[in-house]
């Protein structure tokens, strides 16, 4: 009933498409008998969880934010979402996003933007004259809603996705945990795809440990998805005590990239320190291809959604239109109708580059960087390297009519250098808030790990919070 009021009360940030109330009531109800008979489930039995809308809820809508489905119910529920439904979780609701996961600030949704509750923090409002209706900061994204419901505790943890960033953008400028587990340890059946090579179901809560409890919950494999693979580790909970001593922390070099903001570089070296100090070695690494994952993540990004967004013809599901001078017709018109600029700019030009006569110059070349970027981490990791400490974001949250201006697109493209390149080689990644900016919004420094050693990866991040 609590978070039920916080949403309530915080409906000003848009975080919600659908708030469940009747089934939270009931699902609470249940979790509390238990609880008083002495037979919780687990030690998430009456939680109150979020889910991006993105992933399929049985008899509950699910949208990706977007005109095409807004009156789309699935008739099942994600693997991830039952999970938590048999561990007693309490759904709160589906939560906001960008259209279809496409974007790093929440903003391009076609039931409005999301609005970071930080944009409502006395230390933001302390350093800023304008009213909270004139400005107000943007959560990143594409998961902004559901960092953002983790981050005004109306929900104790949230699932999104991460496809080049999602789940890691919003967790940092939130100032909340944000975990993308190593590709295949969750299942994505019943997660709307993006770009299924590197789509991964993400997990925001409020701490390490916290996000140590939900993955081994989720992580395993899945008949219904066949890219699933055994669980990393039987842990669920993390060690009390981890010892940095012997740890080896790689810096890459090249994430000093242009646009990084004083305040993150300062942070990011502070944080060096600290493991320093505690006896890790710290040493400056290489990955050579860095500079290339931009451009080659929107290749492969665009190839995929070309073909994904294919099933939206508006004839079994999704938004149909008037038009029906001929079924051509129909289907162009429920497209233009269905989709924003952003998704039909992705198909555009996915099926620009998948033309027989650009396949092998863009398609196929961008596969090969992709597996080089992967070999980087690979290289760096077999040289004794046991995580790598790099920033999440350039810079704290943007102004919204700052992030929204034209030629501020591209930079947001550019957000996601830090991110990106973990999606292509499949490795997991967390997010850890770690200090305040000037503006008094939060910073957050990401640590990766190489496959399957999330549980690792997750003990140096708790060491670290
Ligand atoms: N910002 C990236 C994009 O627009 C990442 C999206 C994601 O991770 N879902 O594609």
């Amino acid at each position: 009933r609590k978070c039920l009021n916080r949403i309530k009360k915080t409906q000003h940030l848009n975080a919600y498409i659908t708030v469940t109330e009747e089934l939270a009531l009931k699902q609470a109800q249940e979790a509390e008998t238990r609880l008083l008979q002495g037979t919780p489930r687990g030690p998430l039995d009456g939680i109150p969880f979020a889910v991006k809308d993105n992933f399929c809820t049985e008899n509950i809508k699910t949208t990706c934010a977007s005109r095409m489905l807004k009156d789309y119910t699935p008739p099942f529920n994600a693997t991830v979402v039952q999970k938590l439904f048999d561990q007693g979780a309490v759904l709160m609701g589906k939560v906001n996003m960008d259209e279809f996961a496409m974007g790093s600030g929440s903003t391009d949704g076609a039931f409005g933007p999301v609005r970071n509750p930080w944009s409502y923090s006395a230390s933001y409002r302390e350093q800023t004259e304008a009213t909270p209706d004139s400005d107000w900061v943007i959560t990143g994204g594409s998961s902004g809603g559901s960092a953002a419901a983790v981050a005004s505790l109306t929900s104790y943890l949230a699932l999104g996705s991460d496809t080049g960033g999602s789940t890691r953008n919003p967790g940092a400028l939130c100032g909340v945990v944000s975990l993308k587990p190593t590709y295949g340890l969750l299942s994505r059946h019943g997660l709307i795809p993006l770009v299924n090579s590197m789509d991964v179901p993400g997990i925001i809560t409020r701490s390490v440990s916290d996000a140590a409890i939900v993955l081994g919950i989720l992580q395993g494999l899945d008949i219904k998805d066949s890219t699933t693979i055994p669980a990393a580790s039987s842990l669920t909970e993390l060690p009390e005590q981890f010892d940095v001593k012997n740890l080896c922390v790689g810096i890459p070099k090249e994430y000093h990239a242009p646009g990084l903001s004083e305040e993150t570089v300062a942070q990011w070296s502070r944080v060096a320190d600290m493991f320093e100090r505690a006896g890790a070695r710290v040493k400056q690494v290489s990955l050579p291809h860095t500079q290339y994952s931009i451009v080659c993540y929107h290749v492969l990004c665009s190839t995929e959604v070309a073909s994904n967004m294919a099933r939206f013809d508006g004839l079994e599901y999704g938004h149909r239109s008037e038009v029906d001078s001929s079924t051509e017709a129909m289907y162009a018109s429920s497209r233009h109708e269905g989709f924003n600029d952003v998704v039909r700019g992705r198909i555009l030009s996915g099926n620009y580059f998948l033309l027989k006569q650009n396949y092998e110059h863009y398609f196929v070349k961008a596969q090969q960087v992709r597996r080089l970027i992967a070999e980087d981490f690979k290289h760096v990791f077999s040289s004794g390297v046991d995580v790598l400490l790099t920033p999440t974001t350039l810079t704290d949250a943007a102004c919204y009519s700052d992030f929204t201006q034209e030629d501020n697109r591209t930079r947001s493209t550019q957000e996601d250098v830090f991110t990106q390149p973990v999606n292509m080689a499949g490795l997991p990644a967390v997010s850890v808030p770690t200090a305040l900016s000037r503006r008094g919004l939060p910073i957050g420094l990401q640590l990766i790990g190489p496959a399957l050693q999330d549980w690792k990866l997750l003990s140096v991040a708790q060491w670290m919070e």
